[in-house]
């Protein structure tokens, strides 16, 4: 009995701990069309509640899911008064981790707040005083935040996020630690979510170590070595915004497929040689050209495909695509 108690307790053990993340891309581009910039929902598959990781854009990205079934795990009640974007927009989405506020990551949770409900918006100091001080201000826009100018709406409460420490997620089962980043003199961040003993790391924009002369990327391979030796890393987004050809004064605080490379070198001493094979890594933020004739993400995806050298498993989604992890 007491041996069968032990294999229930084990398998039981063994079926919470693989529940893995789902991911909708509500934006995949890092510009220029403003209706598919920067916003992604994560949730664990166990449940059915998500956060925000970016909102550049949120209400298209949700159509677009909607179009993809890529919302088929989520159950939308028959007698809801809200249209199917509606509901998951306002029910589904329980708070927004913000990168930094650059209006790329944030322009989406701004326009479709007038029909937003009441939600955490977590980010570093800076990201919470500039959206405080200069976007939640009665001047770029009504203040539907608990703190800053004027009138509170109070429909959004600031949780100020300190780097390393962790936080629960209101209303999921996720929780989040932030690791500083440098995006070309201006702060962003990396939330590392973890779910259950599985991670997920999701960098916002972010220059190589070396050309914004910071430790930032390097600081926060340090924890997911040991992550990715244990194989507990389940996934990460990570930008490219530009083609190898970008020189690096024209960088602005992004990273080109051969920086990623680069990058992943300095990962692998953190993690152990051959740990970074099969590694899910997603990658974000591909700014499209405008040029004739000129397709800047399947360019990107054959330079960082064709120089695969640690055999990670590269991922593109665009607007409204569902991935499991
Ligand atoms: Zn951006
Ligand atoms: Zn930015």
């Amino acid at each position: 009995m007491k041996r069968l108690l032990s294999t229930i307790f084990l398998i039981s053990s063994l079926i919470s701990y693989a529940e893995g993340f789902e991911l909708v891309t509500l934006g995949s581009d890092g510009g220029v069309f403003d209706g598919n910039i920067s916003g992604y929902l994560l949730k664990s598959k166990s449940e059915e509640n998500f956060v925000a990781l970016d909102a550049g854009t949120v209400l298209p990205g949700i159509k677009k899911g909607l179009e993809k079934n890529s919302f088929k795990n989520i159950t939308i009640p028959k007698d809801t008064e809200w249209n199917d974007i509606g509901y998951i927009f306002r029910e589904k989405i329980k708070g927004y981790l913000i990168s930094h506020a650059h209006l790329d990551h944030i322009s989406g949770l701004v326009v479709s707040s007038t029909e937003d409900t009441k939600k955490e918006i977590y980010g570093l100091k800076s990201t919470i005083d500039t959206l405080k001080n200069n976007v939640f201000n009665w001047q770029l826009w009504p203040n539907f935040a608990n703190e800053g100018e004027g009138f509170k709406l109070n429909q959004y409460t600031y949780k100020e996020l300190s780097p390393l420490n962790e936080v629960s997620i209101n209303g999921t089962t996720l929780k989040v630690r932030s690791f500083p980043l440098s995006h070309s003199n201006y702060e962003s961040t990396m939330f590392l979510i973890e779910n259950n003993g599985e991670y997920l790391a999701y960098y916002g924009d972010v220059g190589p170590d070396k050309v914004e002369k910071s430790n930032g990327l390097d600081e926060s391979f340090k924890v997911l070595g040991p992550l990715l030796k244990e194989k507990k890393l389940k996934a990460i987004m990570i930008e490219s915004s530009f083609e190898n050809s970008k020189q690096d004064k024209d960088l602005f605080g992004h990273l080109t497929p051969k920086w990623i490379d680069t990058e992943l070198e300095n990962l692998e001493r953190y993690s152990g040689k051959g740990n970074l094979k099969g590694l899910n890594i997603v990658i974000t933020h591909i700014k499209p050209s405008l040029k004739k004739n000129e397709n800047m993400r399947e360019k990107i995806e054959k330079e960082l495909v064709d120089n695969n050298r640690f055999g990670v498993q590269y991922h593109f989604p665009v607007q409204g695509d569902l991935l499991e992890f």
